[in-house]
Parts: C-alpha cells; sequence; structure tokens
C-alpha cells in the first residue's frame, strides 16, 4: 500500500497552508517530494524527524519547491549524522547543486590551512533517475517512479510524478502533478491508469484563457469534461477564499495534511 500525505498544499505565496509537498510512504520508504522553506515546519508538526525521510525527490527548483533543501541538508549533517538519497534526472541534480545549494553549502568547516569544498554527495546520497520510464528506487519495495516531463516554464527543466507498486494496477498507482499548465493528455492518462489524481490548481487566470499563467488555473480545469473533473483533487491553491469544487465536479481541494492511500 502506498501512503501519500501533503506537506503542504498552498502556492508559492500562500501563508496559511505551507508550499506544495508530499510525503510518500511505501514499505520501508519514506520519500519527501519537494521541500520548500514552510515544508521544514510542516514536517514536525506531522510528527515526523528528518531522520525518518528516506528519500527526497525534487521536481523543479523554484524556490517553493527546493527552499528549505539547505536547512535539512545541514541539520542532517551535523545534527542527526543521517544521509537521505535525493533523487531526480542527473540534469536537474547537477542544476540543484550549481545553481542553488552550492552557495550555502560548498564550504562548511572551520578550516585552518586549504578548505574542503563539499559536493551534493557529501549531504545526500544522489540517485539519478530517467525520465518518461519507469523507476524503481529500492530493492526491497515494490514502489516505482515515474517523471513526467511537466510544462511548467518555458527552458525549465519540471516533473510531474506518477508512483506505483504495480503500473499495471490502477488501484495501486497516484499521480502528483508537481507544477504544471494544463496538459489534457496527462489527464487522459491519469483517468485510465490512477486511482488518485492530484493536481495543482491556480485559483485566477493569468491573461486571458490563462495564456501567461505556469500554472493549470481552476477555469480552465472547469472547461474540462465531467470524466476527468470527477478524478481531480486539487492542491497549489492560494490564502484567497476557496470556490464550491465539489459543487463544481471535482473531488474538492486537498487540506493541509491530508492522507490519500491506495487500495
Ligand atoms: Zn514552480
Amino acid at each position: 500500500m502506498i501512503k501519500v500525505s501533503f506537506m503542504g498544499v498552498g502556492s508559492a505565496f500562500s501563508r496559511k497552508n505551507s508550499t506544495s509537498s508530499i510525503l510518500v510512504e511505501s514499505g520501508s520508504i519514506k520519500m519527501l517530494v519537494d521541500c520548500g522553506t514552510p515544508v521544514i515546519k510542516s514536517i514536525q508538526d506531522f510528527g515526523l524527524s528528518f531522520k525518518d525521510i528516506t528519500h527526497i525527490f525534487v521536481t523543479h527548483l523554484h524556490a517553493d519547491h527546493i527552499g528549505g533543501l539547505e536547512f535539512l541538508a545541514l541539520e542532517c549533517r551535523f545534527h542527526l549524522k543521517h544521509r537521505p538519497k535525493i533523487v531526480s534526472t542527473a540534469s536537474l541534480l547537477k542544476r540543484l547543486w550549481n545553481f542553488s545549494l552550492k552557495g550555502g553549502l560548498e564550504y562548511v568547516e572551520a578550516t585552518f590551512g586549504d578548505a574542503t569544498p563539499q559536493t551534493l554527495n557529501d549531504y545526500f546520497e544522489c540517485v539519478s533517475i530517467q525520465a518518461e520510464e519507469w523507476f524503481r528506487i529500492s530493492t526491497e519495495d515494490p514502489i516505482q517512479l515515474f517523471a513526467h516531463a511537466s510544462d511548467h516554464v518555458l527552458g525549465m527543466e519540471s516533473y510531474s510524478l506518477e508512483f506505483s507498486e504495480d503500473p499495471h494496477i490502477k488501484e495501486k498507482t497516484i499521480l502528483f502533478t508537481g507544477d504544471t499548465r494544463l496538459d489534457p493528455k496527462l489527464l487522459e492518462h491519469a483517468r485510465d491508469n490512477c486511482q488518485h489524481v492530484l493536481h495543482d490548481c491556480q485559483l485566477f487566470d493569468s491573461g486571458e484563457n490563462n495564456k501567461f499563467g505556469v500554472h493549470t488555473s481552476y477555469q480552465q480545469l472547469l472547461k474540462l469534461p465531467p470524466e476527468i473533473r470527477q478524478c481531480l483533487w486539487l492542491y497549489h491553491y492560494g490564502d484567497t477564499p476557496l470556490p464550491d469544487a465539489k459543487n463544481d465536479g471535482f473531488l474538492g481541494f486537498i487540506e493541509h495534511h491530508q492522507s490519500f492511500t491506495t487500495s
């Protein structure tokens, strides 16, 4: 069985609901997917220590998805003596280090003489996966990951993440869209192959028909056929009042710390 718990359901600017992040549990695996700064507190509020986290998957490099990683890395290394696995494509992990984490983590020790530069591998065990194919992250646990390239920001590498204990069985498979613009093909795939579809949702249009939006807007989702809408749970929303998603044919807005399980 896979259990998914939301460590945050808010947008990048949410003050109420943490930034969007999930914890995926299967067998001995506890995998955090994304770690914005507020997620650090949310993990603690959920009753977990960083030491409990075995894997961290990074969907893309926006701060609301990686802003807490530097703190987590330091806490794990120096206080907890814990080195979780960090999972994504090789190119994304390289950029994560070179453009986001290296500035604060490359030199960390009070040394006399030559300072030793640290690498991402000194804090995390790096696990590179191939996008667009199923990948097993543990020989002991059946869970597999499939990183779908997402259409979020032009030129930026980003992923929606599907995970399953058996990709041939819908009741054992979940999709977390990460940050993405509307992707009808992905939604049709999810309707046919996933028990739970957890979809990002911006509450406003950016330009006419969300032309300038980098997320999927609620208004765009409202135009989807009913058989797609009735599969969708929504997250990544701002602090303004929420529309009545259930009345509009969706499963609803996901609440902070809400959990989902496969059959
Ligand atoms: Zn983003």
